[in-house]
């Protein structure tokens, strides 16, 4: 991407499309564009067809998605599946209908079977059955996936696909209800911390392995792969190192410095037993994570300290 190139982040708002736009900015990019979501409803065909004839951006990082936690994931179904794929078709398609140079899509780990082998390789897509809990959100990122390859292999569009592991970072969901672990534990320690509280309620059995990376990283490894990879195959992006859940919730317990229990909920589901990337191709081609989880958190945790009133209201 030349600095000038006209640069369309989708999902700005959003952790990974506000980490993708600072990194840019920060690497000397001038010519972002980006719309909020009440401007230009992505789930709109036209809405979609009209900004990208009139503004016609050279380059396209799609982070725009709707997301969410084992919870949100399982009860609101139908939404994580027609949301995300009308998100995915309108942009792909108006991207390949006014020419955009390059684009670059962010999928998900959970597109990986729920048995398939650990570390998670990009072969792997598409070998077994999916992990029930989030099922409508993976079909969503299998296809947007699939779009890019096709309209790769149909029109030669270079359009590529990323699969970020699980995230964490500034601009991150705090509902508990609908978020992922790492910011609900950060937001439960804090709170019982401050009010006094002897315990706090975790999910499930803390049993099931996550791999954390923070979202500056991943917006590194976007650009570095919009600059540097054009191949077919899409690329795990992951740190390659995973942890229990119970391990985790006792480091966020030491970096918030909650000093009591913790209770695990079992009615609460576990999700996958596993879910770590092989990232050897990423790794490859010359690209590394650079926040280790111990400094991330404490940088997610300063950073939830400075936002508290606008993440939890
Ligand atoms: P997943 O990676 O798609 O399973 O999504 P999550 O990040 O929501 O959950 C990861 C794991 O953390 C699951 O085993 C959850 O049961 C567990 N967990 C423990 N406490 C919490 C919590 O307070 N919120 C969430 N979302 N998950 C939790």
């Amino acid at each position: 991407m030349e600095k000038q190139a006209k640069i369309y982040v989708a999902g700005h708002r959003g952790m990974v499309g506000s980490a993708i736009v600072r990194q840019l900015e920060a690497g000397g990019y001038t010519n972002i564009i980006s719309r909020t979501s009440s401007e230009l409803d992505l789930r709109n065909q036209a809405a979609v067809a009209d900004f990208f004839a009139e503004q016609k951006p050279e380059y396209v990082f799609l982070a725009a998605a709707k997301v969410g936690g084992i919870l949100a994931n399982n009860i609101y179904r139908a939404d994580f599946l027609y949301e995300n794929l009308m998100i995915e078709a309108n942009i792909i398609h108006s991207a390949f209908q006014h020419g955009v140079t390059k684009l670059l899509f962010l999928g998900s780990s959970c597109i990986y079977p729920k048995m398939a082998p650990q570390p998670l390789k990009e072969d792997s897509l598409l070998s077994g059955f999916l992990e029930q809990t989030n099922e409508p959100y993976a079909i969503a990122k299998i296809a947007g996936i699939k779009l890019c390859e096709s309209y790769r292999s149909q029109y030669g569009a270079n359009f590529i696909s990323a699969m970020p592991t699980n995230l964490y970072g500034p601009n991150d969901n705090y509902d508990l209800q609908g978020s992922h672990v790492l910011p609900a534990l950060i937001r439960k320690f804090h709170e019982a911390k401050v009010n006094g509280q002897p315990f706090v309620e975790v999910w499930g059995t803390g049993s099931p392995l996550r791999e954390f990376m923070h979202a500056d990283d991943l917006a590194e490894a976007c650009v570095f792969l919009m600059n540097n990879y054009d191949g077919e195959q899409f690329v795990n992006v992951g740190t390659g190192e995973d942890l229990t859940i119970r391990a985790l919730a006792e480091m966020v317990k030491d970096v918030v410095g909650f000093d009591g229990e913790l209770r695990w909920n079992t009615e609460k589901p576990d999700g996958t037993p596993r879910k770590l990337m092989d990232v050897s191709r990423l790794h490859a081609m010359g690209y590394k994570h650079k926040i280790d989880l111990p400094e991330g958190l404490e940088k997610t945790y300063q950073d939830f300290l400075k936002n508290e009133e606008v993440y939890v209201g």
